[in-house]
């Protein structure tokens, strides 16, 4: 059994699992930086330990400190959250070895689906369809031949990648060359490795995840899926469950297909399955073998709650339900709160002068802002998700247009105005976006 969990993260997650937290009784840690002092993670914690300066490298992502904090506190549990150390295999490694339990998967998982290419090959293995590329690395004398057999436009991406960072388009056999060669170096300032592979480029997909958990003895379940196609700079912006571009019984046949390959891995924890769909095809990018930003969305047309799943397997006690249990019920949409400028998502630190939430039925706001809070510089600029629940996609999309008038958030500049402009776009009401449609549109494009 877990008794006291450390949170190694910070922001509107920390909050996230330590209401999870609180609600199975468990005791919490929070671990803040200097910057953070005055968090809402950290006043709402059982006890919190000061692991260092505001550069999370030597804060938020220090394990040595994080361990300590173990030490001091007598946590026996790790709960990361997503982002810094969620998909760090060593840092699985190092909790194991002094005894305490990292709530996520194995070590060995982590790294399996950190790589790329690996995780790729894995995928093909376990029968998940994968987008057509190169076998293995690219450098720049295999090229040529790969993208040839492959079919321009072709995609070069990086092997450690993240964030959408190293990836570059060459449309033609005369733009290769460069893509290559600028991936390599991106992705080596990136990530310190310049690794790079091929994929084919699609032209206009949706990016479709698939939430999964598994208990690592061989049961594992999919809640069904997410739409991320609202991008910018491969970032997702508005998330939706269910995709407006799926049935169910499209739905069940990918979910299926997710659940199995997790139960043959034996895979332990939460995880995502992502996914380029395209003229009803489904194609695998890449897994997350973490929480997702946009996992509310998953719980608000469930009712289960992934934090709690990700401890109960962590602490050997299973899944909570079957897949027979789960329902999916109504439409949910996640809309991403930053503390940045609407139009160039500039980012926008300060202090928040005023804040009020919005409330009412079907209605989510995870952050961890308030009035006089003042957001660091540090760090990402997300201040919050407003999840919004409806029995239908169309109510969805009206009480999302009430909770935005009545959102307030001054003193900084937020995407809020964004969603304002979204959520009347006839394309947007109707679903009828791809992966570029939002860069598009910013760029004024109505030709989309
Ligand atoms: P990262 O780990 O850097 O986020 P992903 O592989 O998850 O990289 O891809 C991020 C985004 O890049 C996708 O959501 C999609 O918008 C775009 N993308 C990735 N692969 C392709 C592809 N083969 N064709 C077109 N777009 C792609």
């Amino acid at each position: 059994m877990i008794s006291k969990i450390l949170i190694a993260n910070r922001g509107e997650i920390a909050l996230r699992v330590l209401r999870a937290c609180k609600e199975l009784g468990i005791a919490t840690v929070a671990v803040h930086s200097t910057a953070d002092s005055d968090a809402m993670h950290v006043r709402l914690a059982d006890e919190s330990v000061c692991i260092g300066p505001p550069p999370s490298r030597d804060s938020y992502l220090n394990i040595h400190q994080i361990v300590a904090a173990c030490e001091i506190t007598g946590a026996d549990a790790v709960h990361p959250g997503y982002g810094f150390l969620s998909e760090n295999a060593k840092f699985a490694d190092i909790l194991e070895a002094h005894g305490i339990t990292f709530i996520g998967p194995t070590a060995e998982h982590i790294r399996l689906m950190g790589d790329k290419i690996t995780a790729k090959k894995t995928a093909v293995e376990l029968g998940i369809p994968v987008v057509p590329g190169s076998p293995g690395e690219v450098l720049p004398e295999n090229a040529l031949e790969i993208a040839r057999e492959i079919g321009f436009p072709v995609l070069i991406k990086a092997t450690a990648g993240g964030g959408g960072r190293g990836m570059k388009v060459a449309k033609t056999e005369a733009e290769l060359e460069e893509a290559v060669s600028t991936a390599r170096s991106e992705a080596l300032a990136a990530f310190g490795n310049d690794a790079v592979y091929m994929e084919k480029y699609l032209g206009k997909p949706r990016h479709i995840e698939i939430q999964v958990v598994g208990d690592g003895e061989g049961n594992a379940i999919h809640l069904g899926e997410r739409d991320c196609s609202l991008q910018r700079r491969h970032q997702k912006v508005w998330e939706e469950a269910n995709s407006p571009a799926l049935d169910v019984e499209q739905r069940m046949k990918i979910g299926q297909i997710c659940a199995d390959a997790m139960k043959k891995m034996k895979y332990r924890g939460a995880g995502t399955v992502e996914f380029l769909y395209e003229n009803g095809k489904f194609y695998f990018i890449e897994m997350n073998t973490r929480l997702q930003v946009e996992h509310p969305i998953t719980e608000a047309i469930t009712n289960i709650d992934l934090v709690h799943e990700q401890i109960r397997v962590a602490s050997g006690n299973g899944l909570s339900v079957t897949q027979d249990e789960i329902q999916f019920q109504g439409h949910a949409i996640e809309c991403r709160i930053n503390a940045e400028d609407p139009r160039t998502f500039v980012p926008s630190p300060g202090t928040i002068t005023h804040f009020h939430a919005p409330g009412g039925l079907g209605v989510r706001v995870d952050s961890g802002a308030y009035a006089g809070y003042k957001i660091p510089p540090y760090y990402d600029s997300l201040i919050g998700k407003l999840i919004v629940h409806g029995r239908t996609r169309a109510e969805c999309m009206m009480r999302l247009r009430r909770v935005l008038d009545e959102f307030v958030v001054d003193g900084i500049k937020t995407t809020l105005p964004l969603f304002q402009e979204l959520v009347d776009n006839p394309d947007i009401l109707s679903g009828n976006y791809d992966i570029h449609w939002l860069e598009n549109h910013l760029a004024g494009d109505k030709s989309h």
